[in-house]
């Protein structure tokens, strides 16, 4: 079996009597990207803080590239914290060359590639400029570069799109994906923007209050956290349907669309949660005795409604 990038068997930290996170087991395999995701003070950050070696925990194994966590694995790694930092007095190629020298990069290789990123994330005209110059989006693409300069296996990313433009966030985004499918980059991005997790991540861990509430691919936890509920259209009576439909199932929304249908009839669509004793195959045989089923989907939630849903049913 592959050895994972990142693993965690009971790790535990507590800054005084508060827990920020409690035995704790996570998995990030090579070539993934990972969203962690959960609320303000869920213990993403102090996770990732152990894992760029900047806090230890306090019980617990924590293995990178299945060895036991030191500081010379420190190098295979690119981290973007979220308090950001740039000197402001140093010109914006010379300090992001000085970043990746102290990682062990050479400078005129580093020099060069610096080059291809200035390209592609289009701010050629900023290399000589002073980063007190920079707006907080353009400083936020230069520090990504910073990240990303020496090459790292594993990216750590915390909030990584803050402060970006739908363009350029799009732009970044394409380059992280560009890193995982050419590099082979491992990515770990610790965000609360929703819709990057859906258009990014394979997976997601989602912590609460310490303890991890939800962890798989994207897909699968997005399907999972559906609860039976099941999109329809149709053709029929609608309101004598409801009405059949009564308490067997929760009626979430229903509309009828304004043309009609090539036999003179209006098409329905209506939303609905099955419960857990009704399967969706079970519900079409008995829909299909009232009205005339055109289509039935099964409705995946989006990003936000799993995490909400998630959070609300691990309470406090
Ligand atoms: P956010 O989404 O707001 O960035 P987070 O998930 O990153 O939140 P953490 O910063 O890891 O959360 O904080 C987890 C808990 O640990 C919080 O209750 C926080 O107050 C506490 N905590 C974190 N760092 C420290 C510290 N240095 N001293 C005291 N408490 C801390």
């Amino acid at each position: 079996m592959a050895t994972p990038v990142l693993h965690t068997q009971g790790v535990t930290k507590a800054f005084g009597d508060q827990v920020a996170l409690s035995p704790l087991d996570v998995e990030v395999m090579e070539g993934r990207i990972v969203g962690l995701l959960g609320p303000n003070g869920a213990g993403k950050t102090t996770l990732l803080r152990m894992v760029t070696g900047i806090t230890k925990p306090d019980n617990g194994e924590l293995k990178m590239w299945g060895e036991p966590h030191h500081r010379k694995l420190l190098s295979r790694m690119g981290y973007l914290p979220e308090e950001r930092g740039l000197y402001k007095s140093m010109r914006v190629a010379e300090q992001v060359l000085y970043f990746a020298t102290l990682r062990g990069m050479n400078r005129m290789e580093a020099e060069r590639d610096l080059k291809g990123w200035f390209e592609r994330l289009e701010v050629e005209g900023w290399w000589n400029r002073e980063v007190a110059d920079l707006s907080k989006g353009m400083a936020q693409k230069i520090q990504f570069i910073a990240t990303v300069l020496h090459r790292p296996e594993l990216l750590i990313l915390d909030e990584p799109f803050s402060g970006l433009d739908p363009i350029n966030a799009a732009l970044v985004r394409g380059e992280m994906l560009r890193l995982v499918q050419e590099e082979g980059t491992t990515l770990v991005l610790s965000t609360h923007d929703m819709g990057s997790v859906e258009a990014l991540c394979d997976e997601v861990i989602l912590l609460h209050q310490g303890r991890k509430v939800l962890a798989g691919p994207t897909d699968t936890v997005r399907e999972d956290a559906r609860r039976g509920r099941i999109r329809v259209v149709m053709r029929g009576n609608l309101m004598a349907f409801v009405a059949e439909l009564g308490a067997r199932a929760e009626l979430l929304s229903k509309s009828t669309s304004q043309g009609k249908s090539n036999e003179g009839q209006s098409v329905h669509q209506i939303e609905i949660a099955l419960p857990d004793g009704w399967p969706m195959p079970d519900f079409l045989s008995w829909a299909v005795n009232h009205v005339e089923v055109l289509e039935a989907v099964p409705l995946k939630l989006s990003m936000e409604e799993v995490f909400v849903q998630s959070v609300e049913s691990a309470g406090s």
